[in-house]
């Protein structure tokens, strides 16, 4: 599914592209002891957030709209740690080293008389130059100055962003028929400079929710994957707000390009900038298996991988995975899914000066995953064919399957 919509300006980021939510949860169900006891479902044990960093001026709580069931002030100690969160993965050297300067600064190529689908990004020498870190961090702060937070309300005639995040309008004209929230009184709008881009971000209405009315009765372990699931979807949305920023055209006409052409050979990625930054930064989407913003689950990433041929055995990095069952098929194309679980301590790790130092020690961008489970998922109309394996990974690895 392409998750660019072409026709409105707007980028959406969809809780689970596959539309399988269905088949998995049955198998989650199946698999349910393994999950917990691969540490999924994080114990009392977890330590508290405790990152000191300083909230970038993007998130600064009078860029968010207040009004009606838009009380931000009133959560926003709660906030905290995913603002945190999210702004460190804006200031971090390491972490903005690179995917942001190819945004910056690559040449956005375009074949005339095809549509946007093989639009791409081709490197500049600009991007590793010494001024580049500078340049991005630069970018942030003009943003901080144009961009407008919002929780979405539930919009009847779009069911389909129910289903999403988070979203990115290039202008606050065009956000309120997506979000619902009026650019009008009683809702009260931060400033903008009208002479450049200004994007508007909107938040899935349950992460208010819970953190106005849920907060207090929940676990560590969910209100982690709320922060988590939240910070992640702040620079996702940043991403498609960057893009916009430093080409309007791009916001104009929603024509956001493949982050580099072989992405486009390779059926694990997508043309999605805010999908290439989590894949760069964390190996994937986490998305929650249970598809629910307010109670969410366990978080897993999905990756598609290429099809494989009839009767092959299933490797997940190099050993043979335990077939699990046959379950209902699944629409579409034949196609091949892995799931792989996130436990809760790498979750918690990302909100730690500890998990950070250790990531930024190990020289790579993927944290060490440690021991965790993969589902794999042979989909076709006719059924699915799924398997798991326990795999291990280590700074930086990506599970393979084969
Ligand atoms: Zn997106």
């Amino acid at each position: 599914m392409n998750s660019i919509n072409f026709g409105q300006g707007v980028h959406e980021t969809p809780f689970f592209p596959e539309d399988q939510e269905t088949n998995l949860l049955n198998v989650c169900l199946t698999i349910k002891a393994e999950l917990i006891a691969s540490g999924t479902q994080g114990n009392d044990g977890l330590p508290q957030p405790s990152l000191t960093n300083e909230i970038h001026p993007l998130f600064k709580l009078s860029r968010w709209v207040t009004g009606p069931n838009q009380d931000t002030e009133r959560i926003y100690n709660r906030l905290k740690p995913a603002l945190r969160l999210a702004s460190l993965l804006l200031t971090n050297p390491k972490a903005i080293s690179s995917y942001w300067p190819r945004l910056l600064y690559g040449h956005h190529v375009h074949f005339s008389g095809y549509d946007c689908t093989r639009d791409y990004l081709e490197p500049s020498s600009r991007e590793t130059s010494p001024s580049t870190p500078s340049a991005v961090s630069d970018t942030f702060l003009k943003m901080s100055k144009n961009v407008s937070f919002l929780f979405m309300f539930a919009n009847p005639a779009r069911p389909d962003l129910s289903r999403v995040f988070g979203i990115t309008c290039p202008g606050r004209d065009i956000s309120d028929s997506h979000t619902l929230v009026p650019f009008a009184k009683p809702f009260k709008w931060p400033r903008v400079q009208r002479h450049r881009e200004h994007p508007t971000i909107g938040l899935h209405h349950s992460f208010y929710d819970f953190f106005a009315y849920q907060y207090l009765k929940a676990s560590t372990s969910l209100r982690y994957r709320q922060l988590f699931v939240l910070a992640q979807t702040l620079v996702h949305e940043v991403a498609h707000a960057f893009s916009m920023f430093v080409h309007p055209e791009r916001g104009e006409l929603a024509v956001e390009p493949w982050y580099c052409r072989e992405f486009m050979q390779d059926v694990t990625q997508r043309q999605e900038l805010g999908w290439t930054w989590e894949r760069y930064m964390f190996g994937g989407a986490l998305i929650p298996i249970n598809n629910n913003v307010e109670d969410m689950g366990p978080l897993a990433y999905s990756l598609h991988h290429r099809v494989p041929g009839q009767g092959q055995r299933v490797l997940v990095n190099g050993a043979e995975a335990r077939f699990l069952g046959a379950y209902p098929g699944a629409h579409g194309a034949p196609r091949r899914m892995s799931m792989s679980f996130v436990t809760m301590e790498w979750v918690a790790g990302w909100f730690t000066a500890e998990g950070w130092r250790e990531w930024e020690g190990s020289g790579v961008m993927l944290r060490a995953m440690g021991g965790h489970l993969v589902l794999v998922l042979d989909q076709t109309p006719e059924q699915t064919l799924v398997y798991v394996a326990e795999v291990f990974t280590g700074p930086g690895e990506e599970v393979w399957i084969g």
